[in-house]
């Protein structure tokens, strides 16, 4: 046996765990990580290169730490598109969201302090939980995969969790939650922990853009243990640049600013983001056009015979499968690489291209055909 992870001294919670992977396979049709189909457009492409030029220039200097100019135009996006006015004091962003989530997590939990998710739900809540030493408690969803306002409470009124991640639409079942139940859960975080000074509760809407509903950004009014995290990844076609961000009372702000690495963000991403927010309306209307190709998958696969869960995200859980490994494969052998997020009975496919739909719906139709025979 040759020197392996266990024979180093790593920290005993980790023995026997795996990392976060999703397949990165070359197959001709990639739906398996919720990606944005469309590469960025030539314009854009032109206008980040500038920025990036332009930032090379400055790079024997660190970074603006604070990214006063990025924040800024974060700001204004979310005041633009989420109804409810914030500015540079009230955003932060990191190296894309999961960054965003690990600083949450070091500044709100960490050893002795735990947090709650409701699963299934994004898997790197419980991920980062661990990698940063906060005991994770997976809290419940109904059998449709919907938040149970009661049974939810029920678990933070037990446990008493120092944060507690509300994901919305929920990745990978694809629901959004509604209003009603985050307040009800904020309000039931705040009571459990009421002996100390509350618990962060942690929207994460990384998939709002696509939603048929509205962002929950007004509900940071008055409430300052509320945080709403997002990313360019998804909406912003721009996974590879790595930009992550959250919205929170100023204070909530100031609190991450005590674990951030000093320049964590390069000067080149905060240039690379900046370009891509001149851009957001071209951007945007990319997201119209998933959407619709969200509903259409929706739709042809209840037609096919499938159970498919609400989708408000640029993604679609269908099922319901005796093995959905198997079936996961059989739809690999035909060339379209979808996700087994290791939900009982469930698949997940990303909305992408009308084209690469299309053959994921030829390749499961088949693959139907051939369970039923
Ligand atoms: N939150 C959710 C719910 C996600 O599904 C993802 C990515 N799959 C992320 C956060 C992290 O995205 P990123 O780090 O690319 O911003």
């Amino acid at each position: 046996m040759s020197f392996g992870i266990d024979d180093l001294p790593v920290r005993d919670e980790l023995r026997g765990k795996s990392p976060y992977g999703a397949p990165q396979l070359d197959v001709p049709v990639r739906l398996n990580t919720n990606e944005n189909p469309y590469p960025l457009p030539e314009p854009l492409v032109e206008r980040i290169t500038e920025r990036v030029r332009e930032a090379a220039r400055d790079l024997n200097r660190y970074p603006d730490r604070d990214a006063v100019q990025l924040r800024t135009e974060l700001a204004k996006y979310l005041t633009k598109t989420g109804d409810h006015p914030l500015s540079i004091e009230n955003v932060w962003a990191a190296n894309g969201s999961n960054e965003v989530i690990q600083q949450l997590l070091q500044t709100f939990g960490g050893p002795g302090r735990s947090a709650i998710g409701f699963e299934p739900s994004y898997s790197m809540h419980a991920l980062i939980s661990r990698g940063t030493g906060t005991r994770w408690i997976s809290g419940p969803r109904d059998e449709d995969f919907t938040l149970d306002v009661e049974a939810a409470s029920a678990a933070i009124a037990e446990h008493k969790p120092d944060v507690v991640f509300i994901t919305t639409p929920n990745n990978p079942t694809g629901n959004a939650v509604p209003p009603e139940t985050v307040l009800a859960l904020y309000e039931a975080a705040q009571t459990a922990k009421a002996a100390t000074a509350g618990a962060i509760v942690v929207v994460d809407e990384a998939y709002i853009e696509f939603s048929h509903g509205a962002s929950l950004l007004p509900l940071l009014e008055g409430r300052p243990n509320l945080v709403v995290s997002r990313t360019m990844s998804k909406a912003f076609g721009a996974a590879g640049l790595r930009l992550g961000y959250l919205a929170a009372h100023p204070a909530v702000v100031d609190a991450v600013q005590l674990v951030r690495l000093p320049y964590h963000l390069s000067a080149i991403t905060q240039a690379t983001a900046l370009a891509a927010l001149e851009h957001t309306d071209t951007l945007l209307k990319y997201v119209e056009q998933l959407k619709a190709e969200r509903d259409r998958l929706v739709a042809e696969l209840r037609a096919a015979g499938f159970e498919v869960t609400e989708s408000d995200a640029n993604f679609v859980q269908f099922g319901r499968f005796e093995e959905p490994h198997a079936v996961w494969q059989k739809i690999l052998d035909r060339g379209v690489l979808v996700r087994d997020n290791g939900v009982p009975g469930f698949l997940r496919v990303s909305a992408g291209t009308p084209e690469e739909n299309d053959a994921f719906l030829d390749a499961v139709r088949e693959v139907k055909k051939e369970l039923d025979a």
